[in-house]
C-alpha cells in the first residue's frame, strides 16, 4: 500500500539521468519542509568515492549493489524527499521499497532535452561513449516501463520550469489529502493503469532548425482551449483560418473567439470535407474569400484540420500575395506526427495526387492531442502507420517502444500519444532539417510509400486511406527487405505484427504483377526509370536501392497472398 504523503510521508523522485531529481527533489523538500537526500551524493559520502571512480574500480553491478542497499536505509526515514539515481529501479527491491514507503514522482524527460542539460557532464559514467543520444535512448525504452510501474504520477519535465514543477506537485499533493479516497489516490494495486488520471503532462515544445526558417512545434494536451498560444502564434492583426465542414464544428468556434478575445480580426473559411476535395477549386475558394475580406500581407492562414486542410490552406499561404504567414493546427494524428511538419503544401491535379505545390514552412505548428479524441478509428490507425515508419527506418529503440505500447496508443492513452508524437516531429525535424527540399535523405521518409501509393491508386483513391496503404507497404517492404539479405525474417515478422496491431491491413490487395509494377512506375519518386525502394538494412535504419525484378515479384505474390 502506498502511504499518502502527508506531513510525514515520504516522496521519492525517479526518471533517467538529467531528468531534474536533484533540483526539483531540493526544491520540493524545502517548499514542504522536508529533509532532502540524494543517493548518489549519499553513495559518494558513504564510499569517499566519486560515482565514476566506482564505475571505473568496482563496475556497474557493484555500484547497483551499493545502490540498492542505500535506497533500502533511506526509504526507512520517515518525511523526506529522495532523488534516486537513474538505475535504480532496475533493482526489484528497491522498486519494492520505493513503492511501499512513500509516494513517487516519476519525472519524464525526452533525450533531447536531457543531452541538452547533461552537455558534456562528466559525472555520468554511462554516458562517456561515443554516441551519448544512442545509449540514452536505449536506457529510456528499458527503463521506462520500471519507472512507470513504480509511478504513482508522471510529471513531464519538458520545459526545465523548477517552480512550476514543484508546483504541480505541491498541487497534486493538496488534493489527496482533500480527497484521499477520491480518484487521486494512489492505489499501488492499480498501478500504472490508473495512471492516466494522475498525470500532470506540461506540453512539450520542439524546435524545426531550419536557419531563419525555424519554428517551434507545441504538443500536449488542451492547448486550444486557452487560446493563448494560438493567439501568441498570430503576429499581425488579422487571422484567416481554414477548416472543413467536420472539424469546424467541433473546434473551430474556440479558436475564433480566442483570436477576438485577443484583438484579432478573424475570417474563417469552411471547406467540403475529403481527399477528393484537395482541389484547384478550393484553393481557388480559399483566394476567393481573402480578396474578398481584404486580407493583407500581414494576415495569419490557419489551418484547422488534417493533411487534407493543412497541405491546402499551406499552399494557399504560399501564393497569397507571394507568402503570408502560417501556422498550422493539425487535428489528425497523421497531421500531428507528419504532414504538419516540414513544409510541404500543396494541391492534388487529376492526373497525380500531390503534383502542384511549394515547400512553404509554417511560423508554428500547434499539436493538441485532446483532439484526437473526436478522431475515428480508421483515421486514428492511419496516423500510427507513419508513427510506425519513424521508428522503422530511423529509431529501433522507438521501434521497441511502439511495439511495447500499442495497446496504450490504440486506447489514445494520451501519454503514450504525446510521446509517440513528440518522437515522430523529432525524427522528421531532423530529416527535414537535414534534407529541407528532399535532394536525397528526405526520400527515406517514403518507406513503404512506393507500395502504398500502388495500393491508393490501383484500388481508387478513397478506398484505402493513406495510412492503411502505408502500413500495408511496409510489410511488402520489410518482406522485400527480407528477401535480399537486409533483415531477417523476426525483423520482417515484428513489422507485419505491429502494423496489424494498430490496426492497419497487411495483406495487399491481388492486383496482378503487371498493374502491379506499371502503378509502382509512375510513383513521382522515381527518377531515370528505375523505381528506388526505401527498404531496412537493418530494422531501424534506411537503404535506398533498386531491386531486382524476381525479388520483387515474389513480395507481390508473398504479400498478396496468405
Ligand atoms: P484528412 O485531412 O482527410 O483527415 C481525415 C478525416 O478526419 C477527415 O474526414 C477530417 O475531416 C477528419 N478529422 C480531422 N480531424 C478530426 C478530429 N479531430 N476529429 C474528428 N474528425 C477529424 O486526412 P489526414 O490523414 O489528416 O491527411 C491526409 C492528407 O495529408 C493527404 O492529402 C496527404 O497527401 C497529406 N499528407 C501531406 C504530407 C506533407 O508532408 N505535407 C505528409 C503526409 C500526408
Ligand atoms: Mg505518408
Amino acid at each position: 500500500m502506498v502511504i499518502p504523503a502527508g506531513a510525514a510521508g515520504n516522496i521519492f523522485l525517479v526518471g533517467l539521468m538529467g531528468s531534474g531529481k536533484t533540483t526539483v527533489g531540493r526544491a520540493l523538500a524545502k517548499r514542504l519542509n522536508k529533509r532532502f537526500f540524494d543517493s548518489d551524493h549519499e553513495i559518494e559520502a558513504r564510499t569517499g568515492a566519486s560515482i565514476p571512480l566506482i564505475f571505473e574500480i568496482e563496475g556497474e553491478a557493484s555500484f547497483r549493489q551499493r545502490e540498492a542497499d542505500m535506497i533500502r536505509d533511506l526509504t526507512a526515514y520517515e518525511g523526506v524527499v529522495l532523488a534516486t539515481g537513474g538505475g535504480s529501479i532496475l533493482n526489484p527491491q528497491s522498486r519494492d521499497y520505493l513503492k511501499s514507503r512513500g509516494l513517487v514522482i516519476y519525472l519524464r524527460a525526452g533525450v533531447s532535452s536531457i543531452l541538452q542539460r547533461t552537455g558534456h557532464d562528466k559525472n555520468r559514467p554511462l554516458l562517456q561513449t561515443a554516441d551519448p543520444r544512442g545509449r540514452l535512448e536505449e536506457l529510456s525504452v528499458q527503463r521506462e516501463p520500471y519507472y512507470q510501474e513504480v509511478a504513482d504520477l508522471i510529471i513531464e519535465t519538458g520545459r526545465p520550469n523548477v517552480q512550476y514543477l514543484v508546483q504541480n506537485i505541491v498541487t497534486f499533493l493538496e488534493n489527496l489529502r482533500e480527497n484521499p479516497k477520491g480518484d487521486h489516490l494512489p492505489d499501488a494495486d492499480m498501478n500504472p493503469m490508473n495512471q492516466t488520471a494522475l498525470t500532470v503532462a506540461e506540453p512539450i515544445t520542439l524546435q524545426v532548425e531550419l536557419g531563419e526558417r525555424s519554428y517551434p512545434i507545441t504538443i500536449g494536451q488542451s492547448l486550444l482551449e486557452s487560446g493563448k498560444l494560438i493567439a501568441d502564434a498570430v503576429g499581425g492583426e488579422r487571422a484567416a483560418i481554414v477548416t472543413n465542414t467536420v472539424v469546424g464544428p467541433l473546434y473551430l468556434d474556440g479558436i475564433a473567439r480566442a483570436l477576438r478575445a485577443a484583438g484579432k480580426r478573424v475570417t474563417e473559411i469552411v471547406l467540403p470535407d475529403g481527399e477528393e476535395e484537395k482541389t484547384w477549386e478550393n484553393l481557388q475558394r480559399i483566394y476567393d474569400r481573402l480578396l474578398a475580406e481584404q486580407c493583407d500581407r500581414k494576415t495569419t492562414i490557419i489551418a484547422l484540420g488534417g493533411g487534407v486542410v493543412g497541405d491546402m490552406a499551406g499552399f494557399a499561404a504560399a501564393t497569397y500575395m507571394r507568402g503570408v504567414p502560417f501556422v498550422q493546427v493539425p487535428t489528425t494524428l497523421l497531421a500531428q506526427v507528419d504532414s504538419s511538419v516540414g513544409g510541404k503544401t500543396g494541391i492534388n491535379h487529376p492526373l497525380g495526387k500531390n503534383m502542384i505545390g511549394a515547400f512553404y514552412q509554417p511560423k508554428a505548428v500547434i499539436a493538441d492531442t485532446t483532439t484526437l479524441d473526436t478522431l475515428p478509428p480508421r483515421e486514428l490507425s492511419a496516423g500510427l502507420a507513419e508513427v510506425i515508419k519513424h521508428g522503422a527506418i530511423i529509431d529501433a529503440p522507438f521501434f521497441d517502444w511502439i511495439e511495447s505500447n500499442i495497446g496504450r496508443l490504440m486506447a489514445r492513452d494520451p501519454d503514450a500519444l504525446a510521446y509517440a508524437i513528440r518522437r515522430s516531429c523529432e525524427i522528421k525535424a531532423e530529416v527535414v532539417r537535414q534534407d529541407e527540399r528532399e535532394g536525397g535523405l528526405r526520400a527515406i521518409l517514403n518507406f513503404g510509400h512506393t507500395f502504398g501509393h500502388a495500393i491508393e491508386s490501383g484500388m481508387g483513391y478513397g478506398q484505402w486511406l493513406h495510412g492503411e496503404a502505408v502500413g500495408c507497404g511496409m510489410v511488402m517492404a520489410a518482406d522485400l527487405s527480407q528477401r535480399l539479405g537486409f533483415i531477417d525474417a523476426a525483423a520482417r515478422d515484428r513489422v507485419a505484427a505491429l502494423v496489424q496491431a494498430a490496426g492497419l491491413p497487411h495483406i495487399a490487395p491481388d492486383l496482378g504483377p503487371e498493374r502491379w509494377l506499371e502503378l509502382m512506375q509512375v510513383d513521382k519518386k522515381n527518377e531515370g526509370g528505375q523505381i528506388r525502394f526505401i527498404l531496412l538494412k537493418p530494422l531501424g535504419a534506411p537503404l535506398i536501392t533498386t531491386v531486382p525484378q524476381d525479388a520483387l515479384l515474389a513480395t507481390l505474390q508473398a504479400c498478396t497472398t496468405r
